[in-house]
């Protein structure tokens, strides 16, 4: 099958540029202008933009929480992101205690295969740091999962100490591995969480306000200062306070190898809509909304570098029936927000829209970036041999975000009722067309499980 887009300006991480695209098979064959090429079908681009399909580096798909599970299936998850212009996930598997990463990701793989609807990755969650884990993860890299997250928050659950988390960054030093840190300070916030819960401060704003956004910026200096001398880079996943943001631009100043994304509802959400009364409990994921004078300190990291991925911590959970385990007590409120379908519409809208970002900065940050630091040289641009991955995008096109209309499997939006501006047409996986405006033309199972390599863009 070839597929020739017409008429359509390229937009890449590096340039801008008029041309058509042939897609032969599963791979972009050529580009150039006015291409005659014989093909079995013509996408019309005329005004629109064809982009590299977006990675979404942060999803949790069925993942348990609290006694519960995020709604979304590799199915239903991944079908949403396609509607959204997102080809590519990398998913979070996850070791309990006790048990092996092999056993973790063999559970993970279950849950994807066959299911997934376009191509997936896994990084592994340690929650157990012994010394059979850590030659694992040297098998792990070696098998594509090359990404190890661990947790400063979560006590009893995925918290790992310092001890613990230097060990694994010793160890990822030398097989080539990425440690990415959840930064907050678990131990501490817990204390003035349960304060607050005692003192009858049950309302899901009190998640909000009992996570300091100084904990954060404690955290985050600290397992930077813990890499530095294990000699290993480190990534910091969805960063959302500016006390964060300005240790890793510290640390980026020094020349250390230390990187970090955040998410949509960090740049668009804030700690008000915490606020009327258990309505709050949509608002409810970890780090927690800030005051809103924060995002615009991000909105600059994002254009200066020091912020180099937008991914979404995709983690739905109905707010009928999941969100409301936490009534009486924000901390039984399970953590994470629906955004996997949303993030490439918001950063334009917000991005692109306004003139925050370029249009390929924006390209930088959802697709070429994560391309490359999660090792996934087949993806990440529009160019002759690579994965066909591609969308045709409308940047005048506006809609209306809803849970009515969206894709995910949650019974509500953060963004319910928002007029963006952008939105995905025309959306191809490895040369497939798997969306056509509101339609479906994807298969369950096409997603393939890929292999990432060691990070280029670490060294
Ligand atoms: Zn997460």
């Amino acid at each position: 099958m070839r597929t020739l887009i017409k008429g359509g300006t390229i937009v890449n991480a590096d340039a801008t540029t008029r041309a058509d695209v042939l897609v032969d098979g599963e791979t972009i064959a050529m580009i150039g202008t006015d291409l005659q090429a014989g093909a079995d079908r013509t996408v019309d681009a005329t005004g629109k933009w064809v982009i590299p399909g977006a990675i979404d580096v942060h999803t949790h798909m069925e993942l348990p929480f609290g006694g519960t599970f995020a709604k979304d299936t590799f199915e239903t998850g991944t079908r949403a992101a396609a509607f959204g212009g997102t080809t590519t996930i990398v998913d979070f598997a996850v070791q309990t205690r006790g048990e092996s990463l092999r056993q973790g990701l063999d559970r993970w793989h279950e849950k994807a295969d066959g299911k997934a609807c376009i191509d997936y990755g896994f990084h592994m969650i340690i929650s157990d740091v012994r010394d059979d884990v850590l030659s694992e993860m040297d098998t792990l890299v070696d098998e594509g999962v090359t990404t190890f997250k661990l947790f400063t928050a979560y006590p009893g659950v995925f918290f790992s100490d310092d001890g613990a988390i230097f060990r694994a960054m010793q160890q990822s030093a030398k097989n080539g591995g990425l440690i990415m840190m959840h930064a907050e300070n678990g131990l501490a916030i817990d204390v003035v969480a349960a304060q607050n819960a005692a003192a009858g401060n049950t309302d899901p704003y009190y998640h909000g306000v009992s996570r300091s956004p100084v904990m954060e910026g404690e955290a985050t200096n600290r397992v930077i200062r813990l890499a530095e001398v294990a000699g290993a880079p480190v990534y910091i996943v969805h960063l959302s306070a500016r006390d964060a943001l300005n240790e890793v631009r510290r640390a980026r100043d020094e020349g250390l190898p230390a990187f970090a994304e955040t998410c949509p509802q960090y740049l668009f959400l804030s700690l008000e809509d915490m606020g009327n009364g258990f309505e709050g409990a949509k608002f409810v994921c970890s780090p927690p909304l800030r005051p809103a004078d924060h995002q615009e300190d991000l909105w600059l990291g994002l254009l200066k570098d020091d912020l180099q991925v937008v991914s979404t911590d995709h983690c739905p959970f109905d707010f009928h029936g999941q969100k409301d385990l936490g009534k009486g007590d924000f901390r039984k409120v399970p953590n994470g927000l629906p955004g996997v379908e949303n993030r490439v519409d918001l950063l334009h809208h917000g991005g692109v829209a306004t003139g925050r970002l370029t249009p390929t900065r924006w390209v930088e940050v959802i697709s070429a970036a994560p391309a490359r630091m999660f090792g996934l040289p087949q993806k990440g641009a529009v160019a002759v041999g690579l994965d066909a991955d591609l969308v045709v995008y409308d940047p005048q096109r506006t809609h209306t975000i809803s849970a009515s209309t969206h894709h995910m499997n949650v019974d509500y939006s953060c963004y319910e009722g928002w007029e963006v501006t952008g939105g995905s047409d025309v959306v191809l996986s490895r040369g497939k067309i798997i969306v056509d405006g509101d339609e479906w033309l994807g298969k369950t199972g096409d997603g393939r499980f890929l292999k990432r390599l060691r990070s280029p863009y670490l060294k």
